[in-house]
């Protein structure tokens, strides 16, 4: 039997953003027609969103290529994403691989998809300077939240990171779109949006605007009750905008900042925008206005350059701040980036030990900030789902919470008191009286 509808099998690889631009491109598909399915089942076209952060991100990538291509031979298959940009022509080898597009023509997808295999891989991808366009993105997680795409590029220039060079340079809709996007997403019973985007803190180049401008238009949005904002560059997060959350209702105290490593020595080698004393007074300031903030920090282990007593003098740093979490990167060896001109290479077993001394320091953290918060009063949005009869959900200031399941709490905002370790201790457990 024949079937009605052309069906599509989208993977994606990588970050919050690529999510968020794999539903925009879904959303353009359904337009033409296509519904999608899960993979393993019956497709007419399969789509590969891709990640190159690291080397591991690129293999990853091309098993995912040679699997779909394998599974489904009869498929048009598209790859796009941030390996796409960097190497199209790489991926445009592999057989089976019908069109190659770079990060200015995602949001042509739908147009530049066939409806049988090519004979030749077509490739769209402009020079990597050149990237320009902005593909709106919004997505709904896979619990209680959105991702809404505000920003994208950037123009820093890390020394270790190829991002400036997958996504061009930072570019950003307006506000009264955002905003538009917002609404929806509360029309749609959305109740938490996250702010993603490369470099947020510099939104606002494109249109004259400003990131603090656009927190104030975004909490006015009725029906959204919670946003995070993804991730800010500690030089970018102004005093004016840690002053807001802290007053904001809807705005969660709630921070995510790149420090990648906690030794001067090493922020000039990346080629950071500050030192450690700026990060650290960020810090301390978030803390002065909320107390109880949960703060997660971005660190990196190995690049080049970290001799035994930089990092070490990094994690004491780590472990004087009063952070809440770290999310620990194993720095990979990139082409085309500064960081390979240094000459100190950092042994394997080195940046494993690093990686995970590194790790328990996060533990540390998470269960003192935990501790902390045990017996306050905080309102916490739970997820869908249902697990050995308990439900989990977050609260304001990011702390997992566990509850006795009731349908009724689901996608929903309580105000609860916070009590002890769950058995695990992944959560705190929500008393109720
Ligand atoms: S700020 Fe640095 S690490 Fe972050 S995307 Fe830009 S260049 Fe890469």
């Amino acid at each position: 039997m024949k079937k009605e509808q052309k069906t599509v099998v989208i993977q994606t690889l990588g970050c919050k953003l690529n999510f968020a631009e794999s539903a925009a491109m879904l959303q353009l598909l359904e337009q033409k027609g296509y519904r999608q399915v899960k993979m393993g089942e019956e497709a007419d076209l399969c789509i590969i969103n891709t990640c190159s952060v690291t080397e591991t991100a690129d293999q990853k990538d091309r098993q995912t290529i040679h699997k779909l291509v394998r599974m489904y031979p009869q498929a048009f298959v598209a790859v796009c994403g941030c390996y796409a940009q960097l190497k199209p022509q790489e991926i445009a080898n592999i057989p089976g691989v019908d069109l190659v597009l770079g990060a200015d023509f995602k949001l042509e997808m739908a147009e530049l998809i066939e409806d049988k295999k090519r004979e030749n891989c077509l490739v769209k991808a402009s020079a990597n300077d050149e990237i320009k366009r902005f593909l709106p993105a919004c997505s709904k997680g896979n619990r209680t939240r959105f991702f809404l795409k505000v920003q994208d590029g950037c123009d820093y220039f890390c020394a270790y990171c190829t991002v400036p060079y997958a996504r061009g340079r930072s570019r950003n809709p307006d506000i009264a779109s955002l905003v538009a996007q917002a609404k929806e997403v509360a029309e749609n019973g959305g109740k938490e949006i996250v702010l993603t985007g490369i470099n947020i803190g510099t939104f606002g180049k494109s249109t004259g605007e400003n990131f603090l401008q656009l927190i104030q238009a975004l909490d006015q949005v009725e029906g959204i009750e919670r946003y995070r904002i993804s991730s800010m560059e500690p030089d970018l997060l102004s005093d004016e905008m840690i002053a807001f959350v802290a007053q904001s209702k809807r705005f969660a105290p709630h921070f995510h900042l790149p420090l990648q490593a906690g030794n001067n020595e090493m922020l000039d080698l990346m080629g950071r925008h500050y030192h450690r004393e700026l990060f650290a007074e960020k810090i301390h300031a978030i803390k002065k206005a909320m107390p109880d903030a949960f703060i997660g920090v971005d660190v990196i282990v190995g690049m080049r350059g970290e001799k035994e007593e930089l990092f070490e003098d990094g994690r004491q740093f780590l472990e004087s701040l009063p952070i809440s979490q770290l999310h620990v990167f194993s720095y990979s060896e990139r082409p085309g980036t500064r960081a390979l001109n240094i000459d100190y290479k950092v042994a394997e077993k080195d940046k494993k030990q690093r990686s995970r001394l590194l790790h328990e320091l996060s533990e540390q953290k998470r269960l003192e900030f935990y501790r902390s918060q045990s017996g306050k009063k905080r309102s916490v949005l739970f997820e869908h789902g249902k697990k050995n009869g308990k439900m989990y959900g977050f609260s304001d200031n990011y702390i997992r919470v566990e509850a006795p399941y009731r349908k009724d709490w689901e996608n929903s905002t309580q105000t609860l008191c916070l009590g002890n370790f769950n058995e695990d201790k992944s959560a705190l457990i929500a008393k109720l009286s």
